[in-house]
């Protein structure tokens, strides 16, 4: 396994659990990037890509603005103009119609999977099943999410329940009064990315899959045409089979995949911090804003932003402002008196929104679990699982056609 974020730590997991003997490598530390600080909301209900009908106008004016929760560097950057071009080409009703059911496919497979997997393996990850709230504040957004709604109900029979008026305190009494309307979705999870990530590492360990962090792929060795071992900074690691889970850093090593991604890093921030008084039930989707509030038992996070900037760490303060001031509209107390972290990752972005798991072209042992834009945490369980199965030469739960490699 190269990559150890949620995705590649989920392969290895299923891989390990079918029988394998798996070494996982980490340039960093396993779950040190997109799946550290992300908001933790397993969520079947966000099956809709970001590619859909009238996006582009609605929201390419926004991506420029710098105070826009969505965000275009203005640069010369090809692939990015190329990446836009083919997004573009998927904002289409029946593409996006297509894109939402084979989403929900492998999101309901992966929520199913995180069931089984926190009850079997006992993860601490302050798991919950309260489902999210969609929270809307001004009367039009409620009515256009509601199509949304009905979209989800008719076409997926994804279930949601609308609240109005004092209902809506009532159910979620952090949130402020005089909000739009809030639809209820039961079917969704949360849980806490780093917690996660750090007991499902100790479990991996326990079961003597071999972790080595701080060690960076260099290239894969290949013998007689085929891969053989992966170099690495720590030296090489001889394998039967090769799978790359590395994220928005996957078009970083499209020479060894003999395939240049169709990803690009879309960064996004977070606040983490303790709960604050008035802490929220559920996890909150701001609509307006693009805002996600996640209360855990340990403590509680605001996340968002898209920003297309290639691969700078930098923090952007008018960002975080964002992220403070988006959440004060809905909220009673947006934030506590203290931030722990305040984090930026990069999303790997697709352009039709789906990741790509698949064998790769450079030779069939070599094996590709990447892009998985905004929901790489919801995806995750189901990713590892049609990964295993791929290895193993089963026919996957999940129908893999959707997620073959994109050119
Ligand atoms: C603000 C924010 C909020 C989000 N909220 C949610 C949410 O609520 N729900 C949800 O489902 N998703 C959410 N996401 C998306 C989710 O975080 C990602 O989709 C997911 O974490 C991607 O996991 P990954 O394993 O593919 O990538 P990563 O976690 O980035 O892991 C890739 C790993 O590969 C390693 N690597 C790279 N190159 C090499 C190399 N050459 N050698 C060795 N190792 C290498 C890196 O060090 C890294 O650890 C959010 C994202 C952001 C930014």
């Amino acid at each position: 396994m190269i990559g150890g974020g949620v995705i590649g730590t989920a392969c290895a997991h299923y891989l390990e659990a079918g029988g394998y003997s798996v070494s996982l490598i980490d340039r960093g530390r396993v779950g040190g990037e997109a799946s550290h600080g992300n908001c933790g909301v397993i969520c079947p209900s966000h099956l809709l890509p970001l590619a859909e009908p009238g996006v582009i106008g609605q929201t390419l004016g926004s991506f420029f603005r710098r105070r826009s929760p969505f965000f275009i560097a203005p640069r010369v950057d090809f692939d990015l103009w190329r990446w836009l071009f083919r997004f573009a080409g998927n904002c289409r009703e029946d593409q996006m119609i297509k894109t939402g059911h084979a989403a929900l496919s492998l999101l309901q497979q992966s929520r199913r999977l995180y069931d089984e997997l926190i009850n079997e393996y006992g993860l601490a990850c302050d798991w919950e099943t309260t489902g999210t709230l969609y929270v809307c504040k001004l009367p039009q957004t409620f009515a256009s999410f509601s199509s949304t709604v009905k979209l989800l109900q008719t076409e997926y029979g994804v279930a949601a329940r609308s609240y109005l008026g004092e209902n809506i305190s009532a159910l979620e009494p952090a949130l402020r009064p005089g909000l739009a309307g809030a639809w209820h979705f039961p079917g969704d999870a949360h849980l806490r990315p780093d917690r996660l990530l750090q007991s499902w590492r100790d479990s991996l360990v326990e079961r003597d899959v071999k972790i080595l962090e701080n060690t960076t792929l260099q290239e894969l060795v290949f013998n007689d045409g085929r891969p053989t071992a992966a170099r690495t900074t720590q030296g090489e690691i001889v394998a039967d089979h090769f799978v790359f889970a590395t994220g928005a850093f996957t078009p970083q090593l499209s020479d060894q995949l003999g395939w240049s991604p169709p990803i690009q890093p879309a960064k996004g921030y977070s606040l983490t911090m303790p709960r604050p008084k008035r802490c929220p039930n559920y996890p909150l989707n701001l609509v307006d804003s693009g805002i996600v509030a996640t209360p855990w038992k340990s403590g509680y996070r605001l996340g968002s932003i898209l920003e297309f900037s290639g691969y700078n760490r930098r923090i952007d303060p008018r960002r975080v402002t964002l992220l403070r001031t988006g959440a004060n509209e809905c909220l009673k107390e947006a934030c506590a008196d203290m931030i722990e972290e305040t984090w930026v990752g990069w999303r790997s972005m697709t352009p039709n929104g789906l990741p790509c798991i698949d064998r790769c072209p450079i030779a069939s042992n070599v094996y590709v679990a990447a892009g998985h834009n905004m929901l790489g945490m919801s995806m995750a369980t189901g990713t590892g699982q049609m990964i295993a199965q791929m290895i193993d030469e089963r026919v996957p739960s999940v129908d893999p056609n959707a997620y073959r490699l994109q050119f």
